[in-house]
């Protein structure tokens, strides 16, 4: 080959190479244009031979400026000479380097490298710097905020932590690592609960987490029990929500837990004592209630609900006074309350009467107390009412026997002048009349006739005494009634044929008549009292009626009670007067013209009525006539009935009894027997008191009859010991001594004289069983 043609070869080979060059330096400039850093290529002088445009914008110049300038025309000397034997180390070392730098307050990460040539020649460096300061502060704002979060999480007392989908612990703070026995979270991180608990535990969490993993749905608030391995207890709210991916898909769960041990317990003393407070409310016998500042009831105990009718203690609320009470009532509490609320201060122990909704009413004694709020303010009240109605009923008694006692030291007083002048008319004319006869020259005719007004006055003396008498007797409650059987017909015939008499005599311008046929022919009843309060009705009908008829007679008022009854056409009785002649002695002694009245008959027939288990009536009036009417319980005598054939004696109390009788006397004891013949009760007889020990501490024994020398000389106390020893003992003695009597009465034992009767025994029996 010639040199022509060699040139041309060379010639085509240059062409294709500068062809390539121009190939490869577009392709760097397409390359480093295409990097978002700043590039540049330089020579191993440090000059550029390129850059891109970012590098050139970061210098202020065009790149066409910036090539073959180096750093020195750049930066600062120090700066320039850094980057100088940096790069010509490069160039030294083959190496090539990155790093992140912080410079005029910016970072930068920086990169650069050797170019080497094919041979392995080093020609110069590239590099890169890209500005980070940007990734950086967001780097340390993430971090800042993840060292914050941790802080916050281990500041937090309630355990927080987050578990992956297979129940292993990615997360936690400080407070879950303690509750979990370790020191750190990162002891727990990646384990599960099978590592720190119970079985049952374990099981319990994982259930509950799956379902929220499965479900997706929140668990919020949940309370559970924790017992820990040394027995202590602890009480947890909890919280489980899902934990989502990137593609919404759950994959854990975070938790929340706080102890709510202390609050728990709280609520258990709480509950606790509100049972206490709601039982003792309830059986507390007081009334119990709670009102808001307007008077409104916001709760009361039961027993007041029962008392306001209602069905629940509940149903009381949003009510007030007025639903249940008397407007006066309502308007005085109200009233009352408004002066709480205003001074706040209680009221304690007001009485006062309440009529309830079911028509019962009650003395309360009243306590209502402020109860201050949360800014002192008093906006509601307790109230409590206690039951004093026995106590106001008693004391109310209590007035009314002091009102009594006087009433009746009035009446004793009243009584004692009136008979004081009872006593002293008769007397005076007594006296007065045998003065007249001791003074002698008297005819036959005066003498007579003086005599027979000392007959007279003798007879108003007796039967005043008599009347005295019977009071004493009924107020010391020493009559007793002598049952036995009454013949009607006889007592009425015989009352006729009396009055019959009476009346020829005194008044023979009226009729008397006894009327109708008795129900009964044979009753049980005391007759001699009958007889009395038969006869007091009728002397007085004889004494205040002038003209016209007395009618009486027995009728029955129902088939267990008769009324025996006085009719006369008299001068009547007022209304006003009809309530009170039968109370008190002598208060309605007569006031009628010409009558001789003591005004103790009819208060007597009425006690003697009620002794005999009926009472005494009367109808009047004033000017037209009376009838009064003594109503009697009865019992028919049946002619079977033993006690109607024997004697016609009856003694009910006297049924299986037993009496012993104490006596050394055979015939005595004979005697005493005889009379208690036929009677219903067992008698029993021994001759010292050593058998009668022996036969009491054996035999059921009600009633001892002895005589008086069988008791030693203190026989009182004798008496009282033979009371303590065998208290169901009734003792009868026969005694004469009148101090011995009243003895016998003090402690209840009876006493009877001698000779014995058969009715004073009878009675004296009655009056010990
Ligand atoms: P005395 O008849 O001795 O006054 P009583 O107690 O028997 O006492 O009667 C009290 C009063 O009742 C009499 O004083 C009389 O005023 C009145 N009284 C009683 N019975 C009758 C009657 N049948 N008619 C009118 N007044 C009577």
């Amino acid at each position: 080959m010639n040199l022509l043609q060699e040139i041309d070869i060379l010639r085509a080979r240059i062409a294709t190479l500068e062809e390539e060059v121009k190939k490869e330096k577009a392709i760097r400039r397409a390359l480093f244009e295409l990097l978002p850093e700043m590039v540049w290529a330089k020579d191993i002088s440090g000059k550029f031979i390129d850059c891109n445009a970012e590098l050139a914008k970061f210098h202020n110049h065009s790149r066409e400026e910036l090539i073959n300038k180096t750093d020195f025309d750049l930066y600062d000397d120090d700066r320039a000479n850094s980057y100088y034997v940096e790069e010509l180390n490069i160039i030294k070392n083959n190496q090539s380097f990155k790093r992140k730098d912080f410079n005029d307050g910016d970072w930068a990460f920086q990169g650069k490298s050797p170019i080497v040539t094919e041979d392995g020649q080093v020609i110069g460096t590239v590099g890169f710097t890209r500005k980070i300061t940007n990734e950086i502060r967001n780097i340390e704002k993430v971090e800042e905020q993840r060292n914050f979060q941790r802080m916050l999480m281990d500041l937090i007392p309630d355990p927080i932590y987050m578990k992956d989908k297979d129940g292993h612990y990615t997360k936690m703070n400080l407070s879950k690592a303690k509750l979990l026995g370790v020191n750190h979270p990162r002891e727990a991180i990646g384990k599960t609960d099978r590592d720190f608990l119970g079985a049952n535990k374990i099981i319990e969490n994982r259930l509950r987490e799956l379902e929220v993993q499965r479900s997706g749905n929140e668990i919020i608030s949940e309370t559970e029990k924790i017992i820990f391995e040394n027995g202590q207890e602890s009480w947890y709210s909890t919280s489980i929500v899902p934990v989502f991916d990137g593609n919404h898909h759950i994959n854990g769960i975070v938790g929340i837990s706080r102890d709510i041990t202390t609050q728990q317990m709280f609520m258990q003393t709480l509950s606790r004592d509100r049972v206490l407070f709601e039982r003792l409310m309830d059986n507390l016998p007081y009334f119990i209630y709670f009102k808001d500042e307007n008077g409104y009831f916001t709760r009361i105990n039961k027993a007041l609900a029962i008392r306001l009718n209602l069905d629940s203690p509940d149903d009381v609320v949003g009510k007030t006074d007025s639903d249940f009470f008397s407007d006066d009532f309502s308007a005085e509490s109200q009233q009352e309350e408004q002066q709480i609320f205003s001074k706040g201060i209680a009221l304690i122990g007001k009485e006062r009467k309440i009529d309830f909704p079911n028509g019962d009413f009650a003395w309360i004694s009243m306590i209502k107390i402020p109860i201050p709020d949360d800014k002192g303010l008093f906006t509601s009240l307790v109230g409590m009412g206690i039951d004093i109605t026995q106590r106001k009923m008693a004391e109310e008694k209590l007035i009314l026997a002091k009102e009594k006692a006087e009433e009746n030291e009035r009446l004793k007083s009243a009584f004692l002048s009136n008979i004081s002048h009872e006593v002293r008319t008769p007397m005076n004319g007594i006296i007065g009349f045998t003065n007249l006869l001791l003074a002698g020259e008297l005819s036959r005719e005066e003498s007579e006739e003086y005599l027979k007004h000392i007959k007279d006055c003798g007879h108003s003396l007796l039967r005043l005494f008599e009347d005295i008498i019977d009071i004493s007797l009924i107020e010391s409650g020493q009559i007793v009634p002598h049952i036995t059987a009454v013949d009607l017909n006889e007592i009425m015939d015989e009352l006729l044929l009396t009055y019959k008499q009476v009346v020829h005599q005194l008044c023979p311008a009226i009729e008397i008549e006894y009327i109708g046929e008795p129900p009964a022919q044979k009753i049980f009843t005391d007759v001699f009292r009958l007889r009395q309060i038969m006869s007091n009705l009728l002397d007085n009908a004889v004494k205040f009626t002038q003209q016209g008829k007395i009618t009486f007679g027995v009728k029955s008022l129902s088939p267990k009670s008769l009324c025996f009854w006085v009719k006369d056409t008299g001068i009547g009785i007022s209304v006003n007067k009809q309530k009170e002649i039968f109370e008190g002695y002598g208060i309605f002694k007569g006031t009628e013209v010409g009558q001789k009245n003591t005004g103790l008959g009819l208060p007597i027939s009425y006690k003697l009525a009620k002794l005999l288990g009926g009472k005494l009536t009367v109808e009047s009036q004033k000017g037209i006539g009376s009838t009064f009417c003594f109503e009697l319980p009865f019992q028919i005598v049946d002619k079977n009935d033993s006690f109607g054939n024997i004697g016609s004696y009856y003694y009910p109390k006297l049924q299986n009894k037993k009496l012993l009788i104490i006596e050394e006397d055979e015939t005595n004891y004979i005697y005493f027997n005889s009379l208690l013949n036929n009677s219903p009760i067992e008698v029993r007889w021994v001759r010292n008191s050593f058998d009668a020990t022996n036969i009491i501490l054996n035999e059921k024994i009600d009633v001892l009859l002895l005589d008086n020398d069988l008791l030693t000389k203190n026989k009182a106390e004798v008496m009282h010991k033979i009371k303590t020893k065998f208290p169901h003992l009734s003792v009868i003695v026969r005694n004469d001594d009148c101090v011995e009597q009243q003895n016998c009465i003090e402690i209840q034992h009876a006493f009877i004289q001698t000779p014995v009767l058969k009715e004073e025994l009878m009675s004296a029996l009655e009056q010990v069983l």
